[in-house]
């Protein structure tokens, strides 16, 4: 259950920030959490991405100051909030040229796409690649920064509408898999060989059909369970379809530490710079109208990023 409670922030301590946010981004993730299926220990905060200015630093902090503008995509659940005291570590100063708004907007979802692409499974100039989701909030990032790459992407997307769009965000082909059997669409537009990678965010419902479209020794880069989580399996399947790799990879991983957070915003920074990927906040609400923001994205009703506003 989500509810607005008045807490007192008091003074951020060593190492952390007190920040005053302009803009949250919401994210899928959001959803697990609320529901208890990845726990947390409870009464907690909600949300891992946003962006604002900061108020006062305590102790040792000096890569940010007051008055920075900073946006975050990790650390502690906390982002549904007017102001809140976090961990300074992973903050990142927002470049000129970048909105408080695109920048909430980006950070979970386009470093995510950064490291799926360049560190999970490297993709290579000519490649062809299936990415689930295409329409979404990282979906839409990945078509473009995958098509920046040289790298044909096939998408999927829930009707007409957002095959359009997912069209028109990078993506080569886009396959309605609500309406076709994906997996028999990828063979097609591949002539039988299948793809090195399947980017897959769906879960339980892809699951079977993402590992038919692997070519032998690919890479299945299961990263979401937008339909519910993959159930148990017997690891003979991978060698079954073809000795294949399974990787299970969370954002908080790849940016574990200080270089690899600065690593992987520098490089997103600088694709939403050059114009090669747009941030498309498709969906505003308030704060306070998260629930009905958390509805929307259960029930398939959104596309793009999605910002809340304090
Ligand atoms: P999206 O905007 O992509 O929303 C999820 C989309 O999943 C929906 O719009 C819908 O698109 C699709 N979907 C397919 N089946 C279902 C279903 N049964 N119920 C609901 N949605 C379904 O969300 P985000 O961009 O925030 O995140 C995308 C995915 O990536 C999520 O699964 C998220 O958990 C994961 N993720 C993982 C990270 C990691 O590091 N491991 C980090 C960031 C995100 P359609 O109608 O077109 O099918």
């Amino acid at each position: 259950m989500m509810a607005w409670e008045e807490v007192k922030l008091g003074k951020p301590k060593k190492g952390q920030a007190l920040i005053r946010h302009t803009a949250i981004g919401l994210n899928y993730v959001d959803t697990y959490q609320r529901s208890g299926m990845y726990p947390m220990p409870m009464p907690s905060g909600l949300g891992m991405e946003a962006a604002g200015v900061v108020e006062a630093v305590g102790a040792g902090v000096k890569h940010v100051k007051p008055g920075d503008r900073v946006a975050y995509g990790s650390g502690a659940p906390g982002a549904y909030s007017e102001a809140r005291i976090m961990d300074a570590a992973t903050l990142v100063k927002i470049p000129r040229g970048i909105s408080d708004e695109a920048a909430a907007a980006m950070m979970l979802k386009g470093m995510t796409v950064e490291y799926l692409i360049r560190r999970t499974y490297p993709v290579k100039k000519g490649q062809t690649v299936l990415f689930h989701a295409a329409a979404g909030g990282v979906g839409l990032i990945a078509g473009q920064w995958l098509n920046a790459l040289g790298v044909r992407a096939i998408g999927t997307a829930g009707g007409p509408a957002k095959v359009k769009l997912a069209k028109a965000h990078g993506y080569a082909e886009v396959i309605d898999y609500t309406k076709k059997d994906f997996a028999k669409e990828v063979a097609r537009l591949t002539k039988n060989a299948g793809v090195p990678v399947v980017y897959d965010s769906i879960g339980q419902s892809t699951w079977n059909g993402s590992l038919d479209c692997l070519q032998p020794r690919g890479y299945l880069v299961s990263f979401g369970n937008a339909s519910g989580p993959v159930e148990s399996f017997a690891p003979g399947i991978l060698g079954a379809k073809g000795s294949l790799y399974l990787t299970r990879p969370s954002l908080v991983a790849y940016t574990a530490n200080r270089k690899e957070l600065e690593a992987s915003s520098k490089a997103l920074f600088a694709m939403v710079k050059s114009g090669k990927v747009k941030i498309e906040i498709n969906q505003t609400y308030a704060l306070k109208d998260a629930k009905q923001a958390h509805k929307d994205l259960e029930s398939r009703k959104t596309t793009g990023s999605t910002i809340l506003i304090p």
